[in-house]
């Protein structure tokens, strides 16, 4: 194990802005975690785990502490005995685009709406990724994980990881106590694919029915039109994706909502044990309250091509970053009383 000293981690993110870690170490293998996660305990350094870098924004300052970077790789398919789905055992630091993919050419269905998301697969189960219809919650079967408390190998079913919208007991009452090895997801072999977003139904024709593969496809493309999709030189995909989380709210707001702003916003279901609230798009509100795509403040900005997401124009400091998203949520928050969270991970603030 090779520990680095004052590296770098701006390019390690999507956003591509902050200071170095202190200290810095990639791990190849299981038994490389917990030799770096002793050696912080031992140094008493604080520690993060680092995977894609796509939902994190690093401060000016940096990390003073061991960031540890998951580089676990291997997929593992095989099909339940009755041959209905298909086990995909896959290590915390493969590409989570590239499995996708494998899947659908598969033809295993359930995450093809997932399909162009940046990152690793141990990030998906953190923040319950999400997108067009889908979680991960949905196909994850379960997690096995190093528990740095108990320093322990664990393996926590579904129903042990507190699934909820962009959340998880690891980016909530357990924050940074486990770090994930690897991740078991339970696929329908030759499922349909998920076609709930109007978005996505509106690329196919009626009636036609879409291969797996034609829908992660057309995913990416939408993604592609929204600045969503990490693309070589665009630089509107220098972000961490939707900056704020869509929020859940009663009825009632809603419907103050609707007042003020003299229209109806798009509204979602909140999910299915939710039923007296709903989920209003965070893009809808920030352009009610004032705010167009391509805003810019300083070197920091709202996409081109999509008001959720916060982009570094080039060159831009965090400092820069959080500025226009507290002019957005505050601005939010006195026309609407609504109090928009952020989705990335703050990081050494
Ligand atoms: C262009 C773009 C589009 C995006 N679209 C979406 C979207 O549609 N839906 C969505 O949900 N997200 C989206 N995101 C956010 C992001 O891609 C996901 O949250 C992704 O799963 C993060 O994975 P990562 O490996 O990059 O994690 P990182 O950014 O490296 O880390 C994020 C958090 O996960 C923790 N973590 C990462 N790996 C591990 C591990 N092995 N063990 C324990 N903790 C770990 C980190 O400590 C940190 O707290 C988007 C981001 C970008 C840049």
């Amino acid at each position: 194990m090779r520990i680095e000293e004052n590296r770098e981690l701006a390019p390690l993110t999507t956003f591509g802005v902050g200071g170095p870690a202190r200290w810095f170490v990639k791990a190849a293998e299981e038994a490389d975690v917990i030799e770096a996660v002793e050696w912080a305990h031992r140094q008493r350094a604080s520690l993060f785990i680092l995977g894609g870098g796509s939902n994190l924004l690093v401060s000016d300052d940096g990390f003073d502490g061991l960031v540890l970077q998951i580089a676990l790789k291997g997929i593992r398919g095989r099909l339940t005995p009755d041959s209905a789905n298909c086990l995909y055992e896959v290590g915390a630091g493969e590409d989570w685009d590239a499995f996708v993919q494998r899947t659908v050419e598969e033809n295993c269905a359930g995450i093809e709406c997932l399909a162009g998301i940046p990152g690793t697969v141990g990030g998906t189960p953190v923040q319950n990724v999400g997108a067009y219809g889908e979680e991960v919650s949905s196909t994850i079967q379960s997690v096995r994980a190093y528990d740095t408390d108990r320093k322990q190998i664990v393996e926590l079913g579904a129903g042990e990881c507190g699934f909820s919208y962009r959340s998880s007991r690891f980016n909530s009452s357990d924050r940074g106590r486990f770090v994930v090895l690897s991740v078991v997801y339970r696929l329908a072999r030759g499922g349909s694919p998920t076609l709930k977003y109007a978005d996505l139904q509106r690329v196919f024709t009626p009636g036609y029915v879409p291969s797996l593969n034609e829908v992660a496809g057309a995913v990416r493309q939408i993604r592609q039109s929204k600045g969503m999709l990490l693309v070589e030189g665009d630089p509107d995909c220098r972000s961490a994706g939707s900056f704020f989380k869509n929020p859940i709210i009663s009825r009632e707001i809603a419907a103050a909502i609707s007042q003020t702003a003299g229209s109806e916003p798009p509204r979602f279901s909140a999910g299915a044990d939710l039923p007296e609230k709903v989920k209003l798009p965070a893009a809808w509100l920030i352009e009610q309250a004032g705010f167009a795509r391509g805003y810019r403040l300083g070197r920091a900005g709202i996409s081109s091509k999509h008001t959720l997401a916060l982009v570094n124009l080039g060159g831009a400091r965090a400092s820069e970053i959080v500025a226009l998203a507290n002019e957005i949520r505050s601005a939010v928050s006195s026309k609407f009383s609504v109090e928009l969270e952020m989705e990335p991970v703050m990081l050494g603030f």
